[in-house]
């Protein structure tokens, strides 16, 4: 089994972007909504919210975007601030501990500026109090001062565009996520979509890839662009190292170099179902507990990991845990039986 101690640092696809990745991504990322392949639902209906505004010379609703890490939430606020000709201000909510920080933010406001702010179900709970009033009526409240001499000063606000993004809608205030005009989950990409995001990538890179080799670094990406993109850039460099002439073998090598499977399954993932099979029987297993085994926080395995295994039907999520579905097990290439494991029995 792998060490779960290994898997942290090292895991190429399921990890959160970097700085400096992000700074590598800046120059990959579509800029307005043509360029934008996939999410043909969620992209038709911005597509509409923005020309009406246009139209109507006003800004745009607020914006709630949900869905796993590196599926285009960023992206897509970066096009709606580009497509209505306004300044992007972005923010996070780790960066926003309490009301102040976004009064702070909300206070250097443009009009009609669009404000996004990642990770939007990680602020503090006095700032989205904050938030609704200035949603709704664009103004908020103040605190001035302590104790008995405290008064609220009120600050009026311009007209602005909240982009909230969320790998979590679930944990949201109700109230919060009520105040978007407009919500979108984004799903993760089908191959095919996968191979025009590397395609045109690779463009941008200058590196000419057959459709083999798109084909196969778009069908092991875990569905998801920033992976498919990250990978692009290791078949890059492992091209440049080896002088390699065939893309097919160079894209192979280098995902096997950073333990990318034949499925898209990385060490993390790998963990995961080894550990829910060979720890918990193959589940039912209760995410604190798989969490613990693991090693890996449970915001991570519940919104990086499960999903993916979920859609490649590896596991299911019932109300009594999770369970390897025979997908998983057969993906293991070992079975209950082979092992002599009852479902449900806990090995310790
Ligand atoms: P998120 O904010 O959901 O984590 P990002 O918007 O930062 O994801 O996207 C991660 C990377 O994937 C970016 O480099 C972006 O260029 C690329 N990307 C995401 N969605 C698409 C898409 N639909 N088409 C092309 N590239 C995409």
């Amino acid at each position: 089994m792998t060490d779960p101690a290994e898997s942290p640092e090292d895991v190429v696809t399921a990890r959160l972007a970097t700085d400096e990745e992000r700074a590598a991504e800046g120059a990959l990322r579509p800029n307005d909504l043509s360029e934008f392949v996939g999410q043909s639902k969620v992209v038709a209906q911005l597509d509409l919210l923005l020309r009406a505004a246009k139209v109507a010379e006003r800004t745009p609703d607020h914006i709630l975007l949900s869905g796993p890490p590196g599926l285009g939430k960023t992206t897509l606020a970066m096009i709606v601030a580009a497509e209505s000709g306004r300044t992007l201000r972005m923010s996070s909510g780790p960066a926003i501990s309490h009301a102040g920080d976004l009064a702070a933010l909300l206070s250097g406001i443009q009009p009609g500026e669009v404000l996004f702010i990642d990770e939007i179900h990680r602020m503090a709970r006095s700032a989205e109090e904050m938030l609704y009033l200035a949603m709704e009526d664009f103004r908020i409240d103040i605190m001035v001062g302590k104790g008995v001499g405290a008064t609220s000063i009120q600050l009026e606000l311009p007209p602005f565009t909240l982009v909230g993004a969320t790998t979590r809608s679930g944990a949201l205030a109700a109230p919060l996520r009520d105040r978007f005009g407009f919500t979108g989950h984004l799903e993760f990409y089908a191959e095919d979509e996968l191979v025009e995001v590397v395609r045109r990538s690779a463009d941008l890179l200058n590196l000419s890839l057959a459709d083999v080799a798109l084909v196969e670094l778009a069908s092991r990406s875990r569905g998801t662009p920033r992976i498919a993109n990250r990978l692009l850039r290791r078949v890059r460099d492992y091209i440049q190292v080896h002088a390699s002439t065939d893309a097919l073998e160079a894209t192979r090598a280098a995902l096997t170099i950073y333990d990318v499977d034949a499925r898209g399954l990385d060490r993390l993932d790998r963990a995961y179902l080894e550990t829910l099979a060979k720890r918990f029987s193959g589940g039912p297993a209760g995410l604190s507990s798989l969490s613990v085994s693991i090693g890996e926080d449970s915001e991570t395995i519940e919104t990086v990991v499960e999903p993916f295994l979920i859609r490649e039907g590896l596991i299911t999520r019932s109300s009594r845990g999770r369970i390897i579905t025979a997908d998983g097990w057969g993906h293991l290439g070992i079975s209950p039986a082979q092992h002599g494991y009852e479902p449900g029995e806990t090995l310790l």
